[in-house]
């Protein structure tokens, strides 16, 4: 109740109130915040990939502005020799405007990505956005295996099958790449799970399949029950250490992500800056009033 007082409330809070409860979540503002969270994860042996902010655009001068940032940041995280990757959200360059567009910005920069030996990963948005990310990652798959990767959703009921679908296209030399997390936006009980425990239980039969399946695992949570499930699994499966990683969240449960890098796994952390910080925060907080748990903790803890 009070969550959702809380989520409804906040679009209306002033900008500057609002940042001191999500700054610990967002690296700055700037390329040269992104870059010094980046280098500053990197010093504690962990990976990043670095996501600029801003989702569901209105037009497609939005989306070549977007594009032509994305292009300047993968130049300059790469020269600073930045470890780690890049994330965007497809909606960011028109996905539901104009889907063709969208599709050769988002080509522009794997390209670029590829050209320097780096890696893009194509988030998973809602779900009138899943198929055409599904495509998106189809398409883009064939010409750069090495470069491009995507995100499934374990509370989405279409996920095993979607994942054996992609799994006619595996290859043995490039294997897919894939972050599995529960997925964040409301979705209808028709096509998602509701139930807590339920979407564990998926979220472990999809890492089981893409275990058994030779495809790549980021494993993102901050659920220890998974973390632990998880770990259970790659070890009863014996999985290479070049196979599978784990990724966290910004600024989110420090302490056991810093007990997986002590047991050698690999870590990566989702780096977001940016100035669109303010419409993500608080849209989040709208579609997921349980975050603004989290937030009214990090008004107190400091
Ligand atoms: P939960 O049960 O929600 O969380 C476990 C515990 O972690 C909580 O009890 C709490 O202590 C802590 N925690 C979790 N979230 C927060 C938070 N925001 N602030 C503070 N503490 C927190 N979803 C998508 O739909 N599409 C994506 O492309 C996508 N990319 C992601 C990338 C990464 C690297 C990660 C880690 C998550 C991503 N998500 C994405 C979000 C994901 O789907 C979940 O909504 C989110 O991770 C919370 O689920 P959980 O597995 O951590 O478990």
């Amino acid at each position: 109740m009070l969550n959702k007082l809380i989520a409804n409330v906040l679009p209306y809070m002033p900008e500057k109130l609002v940042w001191v409860f999500s700054k610990r979540y967002i690296a700055g503002e700037t390329i040269e915040e992104g870059i010094l969270g980046s280098k500053l994860l990197n010093q504690q042996s962990i990976d990043v990939t670095v996501d600029l902010l801003g989702e569901f655009i209105q037009t497609m001068d939005e989306a070549l502005d977007n594009k032509n940032k994305y292009l300047e940041i993968i130049e300059r995280f790469t020269s600073e020799k930045i470890t780690g990757h890049f994330s965007l959200k497809p909606t960011m360059f028109g996905l539901l405007i104009d889907k063709e567009t969208c599709y050769k910005h988002i080509r522009e920069i794997v390209e670029l990505a590829s050209k320097k030996g780096t890696f893009v990963r194509i988030d998973m948005e809602n779900s009138q956005c899943v198929d055409l990310e599904l495509e998106l990652f189809r398409k883009l798959y064939p010409e750069f295996p090495a470069h491009v990767g995507l995100v499934v959703q374990a509370y989405l009921r279409r996920t095993l099958n979607d994942l054996k679908e992609l799994n006619k296209l595996n290859s043995a030399e490039y294997p897919m790449n894939f972050r599995l997390c529960k997925g964040i936006y409301i979705e209808p009980e028709k096509i998602a799970y509701k139930n807590f425990s339920e979407v564990q239980q998926h979220f472990l039969e999809d890492l089981e399949f893409m275990i058994q399946n030779k495809m790549y695992a980021a494993i993102a949570t901050h659920d220890k029950f998974l973390v632990d499930k998880s770990l259970e699994m790659i070890e009863k499966h014996n999985v290479d250490k070049s196979m599978y990683e784990f990724q966290m969240l910004y600024g989110v449960t420090p302490d056991l992500r810093q007990s997986i890098i002590d047991q050698g796994h690999r870590m990566r952390v989702y780096v977001p800056f940016g100035k669109q910080w303010f419409n993500y925060c608080t849209r989040r907080l709208k579609e997921n009033p349980k975050i603004a748990q989290h937030i009214i903790k990090a008004l107190f803890v400091r």
